[in-house]
């Protein structure tokens, strides 16, 4: 895996000790921020906060990532396993409810050998935060320390996968990402006061002009899945960014209208405790500082 990587689906097969992949990350871990996060579903930022760990890096690299700065592969700062075990230890210190591994994906090596390092338990949960982009063979690796599950279900249609994520079988691969992970967690398990404590949470981002898109996703996650396997969150934060000339159709905020339609479609067809955000209510508060003064 180290020296021909095909951690994920990308299967790129870099030599991540002397290059870097797709993902844009060599062998080191790469980390732009590890703080307490309020801005997740309220079953996992709870009062306290969620532990988030921002990796850089990322296998899918959409062209409208909030992230870019750190999605790219650059920025942040090397840690070690230890060092990372130590965040781990000094988010659950600070009050976490959980930890929050912030696109994990390509660092489930990294990450299993920093769990090996802690030199107390973890008590919290451990949230596997990811774009849904995965392989079977890098979610084993993890399955016995992650909890929860956050993952994205970006696009049913292909094409709209390979225009916006480079990833034409993004659907089906995402799709199997999410039977194992609903194999490994079960269904959504809460404690006394609401937090997440088992499960799988799917988070869908409407985009502008893919309503339909949108929709399919549900109709199609209901077949296969049911309403209650998991908690959907129907999120309607998209905000254009700079980098968008050759895309003009995403150059705009989604409309009401349009979050309103998949918000209808999810609640006709059952999903009734999905998590629904207002369409006004992104904030900066979203995306984080990268800048290194959040590394705990
Ligand atoms: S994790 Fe990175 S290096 Fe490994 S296969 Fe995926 S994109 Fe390539």
């Amino acid at each position: 895996m180290e020296s021909k990587c095909s951690i994920c689906p990308r299967r790129c097969g870099t030599d991540r000790k002397i290059s870097v992949g797709f993902c844009g990350t060599g062998a080191d871990i790469r980390a732009a921020r590890a703080a307490l996060h309020f801005w997740e579903e309220p079953c996992i930022s709870g009062s306290r906060g969620s532990g988030a760990v921002f990796f850089c890096g990322c296998n899918l690299k959409c062209v409208f990532c909030q992230n870019r700065e750190i999605s790219a592969g650059g920025g942040g700062t090397v840690i070690s396993p230890l060092e990372l075990s130590e965040i781990f230890l000094k988010l659950q210190s600070a009050g976490a409810h959980n930890i929050n591994l912030v696109t994990p994906t390509h660092y489930v090596v990294q990450i299993k050998e920093a769990l090996s390092k802690l030199r107390e338990p973890l008590t919290i949960p451990i949230v596997y935060n990811c774009g849904g982009y995965e392989s079977a063979e890098g979610l084993e690796i993890l399955k016995d320390d992650v909890a929860v599950y956050l993952t994205d279900m970006k696009y049913a249609e292909s094409a709209l996968a390979q225009r916006y994520s480079g990833a034409a079988d993004y659907y089906e691969t995402a799709v199997s990402a999410l039977k194992k992970m609903l194999l490994y967690a079960g269904a959504p398990k809460y404690d006394g006061g609401g937090l997440m404590q088992g499960g799988v949470i799917v988070r869908h981002l409407v985009l502008p002009g893919c309503r339909h898109d949108s929709i399919e996703i549900l109709h199609r996650l209901k077949a296969e899945f049911g309403t209650s396997a998991f908690r959907l969150s129907l999120m309607s934060q998209f905000t254009p960014t700079e980098n968008l000339q050759n895309y003009p159709e995403l150059n705009r905020r989604i409309t009401s209208f349009e979050y309103n339609s998949v918000l209808d479609a999810a609640l006709d067809l059952g999903f009734s405790d999905a998590y629904i955000q207002e369409r006004s209510s992104a904030k900066p508060e979203y995306t984080p500082p990268f800048d290194l003064t959040g590394i705990i």
